[in-house]
């Protein structure tokens, strides 16, 4: 059975393949393989209905920023496709680490000590161990989510003495100025503490990142069109 919204719908496809294009091209520039870099489409705000067309066009990594909302509409659309990941961008906080360690596949916001504490904790009554970024206050804005800088070395400590899986490190840089400096600052951090992965980039500055070493791209606006609100 193929219900109209299963199909891939035509606007979002040619969304998808845009991006896809732009990935491509800022990989070929760095002279990266494209493989290196996985699109998070950040499906956030937008429901169920307007999710299914872009995996029936063939995207399977998602991003959501709250445990609850995905929740609600991530059982239903892994019942009816195959292969989904699904990462949580968004704050955490550590009285919901069970659910987001049942619901999620990798976490790019772990950024404290008590959510090391709390997702060790959740891993282990899973049985489960997923991937971790840790999330880096690149900019030291004081309202953002995210360790500073300073603290960083003493996490990644804690994240390990707990055998937390660690992927890498994830950041937002601040809005309205050159994000370039932050993500290069960011690929430093990473490689100097020995990790892979860099979640860094999205829709208005991803190619940039991919220049400057992202692994993860996490895209909503350039895939689903603004967000409502
Ligand atoms: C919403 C969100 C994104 C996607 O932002 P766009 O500008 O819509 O591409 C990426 N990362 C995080 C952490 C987000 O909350």
């Amino acid at each position: 059975m193929d219900s109209a919204a299963a199909r891939p719908a035509p606007e979002l496809a040619s969304k998808l393949a845009a991006v896809e294009d732009r990935i491509a091209h800022a990989c070929r520039i760095a002279g990266r393989p494209r493989a290196e870099v996985t699109l998070i489409a950040i499906s956030k705000t937008h429901p169920a209905d307007a999710i299914a067309p872009l995996i029936a066009a063939g995207q399977r990594v998602f991003g959501e920023n709250r445990v609850q909302e995905a929740e609600g509409k991530w059982p239903a659309l892994r019942e009816r496709y195959d292969g989904i990941a699904l990462h949580l961008v968004g704050r955490l906080q550590s009285n919901k680490a069970d659910e987001a360690v049942a619901l999620f596949d990798a976490i790019h916001s772990l950024d404290r000590p008590r959510l090391v504490t709390a997702l060790a904790r959740a891993m282990d009554r899973a049985g489960r161990r997923i991937p971790c970024f840790v999330q880096v206050n690149i900019g030291e804005e004081p309202q953002k989510g995210g360790c500073a800088i300073a603290g960083l070395s003493a996490l990644l400590e804690q994240a390990r003495a707990a055998d937390l899986p660690l992927a890498g490190l994830m950041c937002v840089p601040p809005q309205e100025i050159e994000p370039a400096p932050f993500f290069a600052l960011l690929d430093k951090l990473a490689r100097d503490h020995g990790l892979p992965g860099r979640s860094m980039g999205m829709s208005g500055d991803f190619e940039t990142a991919i220049m400057l070493g992202a692994t993860h791209v996490r895209i909503g606006t350039a895939l689903f069109g603004a967000r409502g609100g």
